[in-house]
């Protein structure tokens, strides 16, 4: 039904849902993202975060193969000391001190040599089967730090080339009393770098991963990837060795590496019982590298979700932009519609030369008053109101003028019963009106027809064919209570009728009822009411 529609949706709610509609679709949109960067990133963080525990577990079996590596060397070394302390180097001795170092590095293939030098750094003896007269070891560094040093513990020295064999070795050494407690000599253990490099080469650390091994001085050992310049170079000025120094002696640092640019994740981790540390490196760019390829094909998936969304999104907004202005239309239509049908109403129901109702509308109230006059059993008045001498009046003035005269009368009458809204006032036909007044009894009705019958004489309308000179009105009053089945409303018509022919009769100007007749120009009202002649 179109009166149930509802009303218009005005422009500033429509731009609010459109704005609604659009801030919803984008918030989806951009949630999605944010959700899944968000998702990206953590994976990302996790992917290092393990990596960083495995790191820092490869430095650890790293530490732990070199602790052990250097624990034997520096047994090694005790040993030779106590023995050179107690036993001298008489020339037997010396020959069970070259089996034993014989059998010693026979057994231990991380020991390049074993060696014990005097005071002056000659060879007193060695592990090798002819013993190395033409070379002296005084410059050494061990030495010249042995010689200097009264410390008995065990030295690691920076790297050297073997002067024996040529291979990068690091010295372990101790220095070796004699009875006074004056230097003797150096007990030395050179291990083999090559025996970190077999072990370092098995590690697995992908391509562009890194493994250190170093003094706590910063002098390099051994690096993977393996690099003989590198061995003995310093990495004082490295990232990887700062953090070394300043965050403890365990940890990890990101460096990127100035000699292949590449950016590692490094765990580092000083040993338990040597002043020497390591580090195992992983490239970040192959650690992220799954990360990547996942967060590519997972991006794009969201991306395409994102816009497939965002599409499905703009047609809704589009729909509802057209479901709203669609209302907005059909609203508009059903006013201008509703306005038209008022229009059509009023004027099938109007009459059009007073404005007054039309006789159609005079029949269908006068049998629905009727009807519920019979119901309430109320009063229904009716009052037949016809103008005097208009024919004259046409005659004299003009149709035209006549016209005027009955829209002035009806103005007049509609003006006077306004205020009853149940009253209605209609065009009879010609110059011929009618008045229905509801629960009115006869005296009210009289009073209403004399009333306007004294207001139009008094208007003064010229009328020169009447008698009195002025346009005047008669009036016919009737009013009953009408009796089921026993009255009609064209018995109360007729009846409302017959009155007014009586006025006409008495001579104009004047109201009637059945029952009386006023007097010309008399004031009317129930107890004036005069019989009828
Ligand atoms: P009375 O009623 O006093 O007996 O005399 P009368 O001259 O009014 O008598 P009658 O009813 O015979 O004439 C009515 C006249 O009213 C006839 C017609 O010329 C005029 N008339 C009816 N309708 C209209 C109208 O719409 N406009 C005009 N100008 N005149 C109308
Ligand atoms: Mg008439
Ligand atoms: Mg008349």
């Amino acid at each position: 039904m179109i009166d149930q529609a509802p009303p218009a949706i005005p422009q500033t709610k429509h731009d609010s849902i459109m704005l609604g509609a659009i801030a919803f679709v984008i918030f989806v949109c951009v949630s999605l993202l944010i959700v899944d960067g968000w998702r990206s990133w953590n994976a990302r963080e996790f992917e290092l975060q393990e990596m960083a525990v495995e790191t820092s577990n490869l430095a650890q079996a790293m530490a732990q193969h070199a602790n052990d590596t250097f624990k034997a060397a520096d047994s090694m070394t005790y040993s030779l000391v106590e023995r050179m302390e107690t036993y001298g180097t008489s020339a037997p001795e010396l020959q069970r001190l070259h089996r034993y170092l014989e059998a010693s590095v026979a057994q231990s293939p991380q020991f390049n040599a074993l060696a014990i030098y005097d005071a002056k750094g000659d060879w007193v003896a060695d592990s090798r089967e002819v013993l190395l007269q033409n070379f002296n070891n005084a410059d050494r560094e061990y030495f010249v730090f042995h010689r200097i040093h009264t410390d008995r513990g065990a030295h690691i020295g920076t790297p050297v080339t073997s002067r024996a064999t040529g291979r990068w070795v690091i010295p372990v050494s101790r220095r070796i009393n004699d009875a006074q407690g004056n230097f003797a000599g150096v007990a030395l253990v050179t291990v083999e770098i090559d025996y970190f490099r077999q072990f370092y080469r098995k590690l697995d650390i992908g391509r562009n991963g890194s493994l250190v091994l170093a003094l706590d001085d910063g002098t390099m050992l051994l690096r993977r990837p393996f690099n003989d310049e590198l061995i003995g170079s310093s990495m004082l000025n490295t990232d990887l060795f700062q953090a070394f120094r300043s965050d403890g002696r365990m940890g990890t640092v990101y460096t990127t590496s100035a000699a292949d640019g590449v950016n590692r994740l490094n765990s580092y981790r000083g040993l338990d019982d040597y002043p020497l540390f390591v580090s195992a490196a992983f490239s970040k760019s192959e650690i992220l590298a799954d990360w990547w390829h996942d967060t590519l094909l997972h991006s794009c998936g969201v991306i395409a979700l994102v816009i497939i969304l965002g599409l499905a999104g703009a047609r809704l907004v589009r729909q509802i932009d057209l479901r709203v202005k669609t209302e907005q239309e059909l609203v508009r239509a059903r006013d201008a519609l509703e306005t038209l049908n008022q229009t059509l109403e009023k004027l099938a129901t109007q009459d059009g030369l007073t404005g007054l109702a039309n006789r159609r509308k005079f029949d269908s109230s006068l049998v629905a008053e009727f009807s519920r006059a019979t119901r309430d059993a109320s009063t229904l008045a009716l009052v037949m109101i016809d103008v005097d001498l208009f024919k004259k009046y046409n005659d004299v003035y003009g149709h035209p003028a006549g016209d005027a005269c009955l829209r002035t009368i009806s103005q007049t009458i509609a003006e006077l019963t306004k205020s009853r809204p149940d009253d209605l006032v209609a065009r009879y036909g010609g110059e011929e009106l009618s008045i229905l007044l509801p629960n009115t009894d006869v005296a009210g009705a009289v009073a209403v027809a004399e009333k306007i019958r004294r207001t139009i004489e008094q208007l003064e309308i010229k009328h020169s064919g009447h008698p009195q000179g002025v346009v005047t009105v008669s009036a016919g009053v009737e009013a009953l209570v009408p009796q089921p089945h026993m009255n009609t409303a064209a018995q109360l018509l007729e009846a409302a009728d017959k009155a007014l022919y009586a006025a006409k009769s008495a001579g104009r100007n004047r109201v009637c009822t059945n029952l009386a007749i006023a007097a010309p120009g008399a004031v009317v009202t129930p107890a004036a009411i005069i019989p009828a002649i």
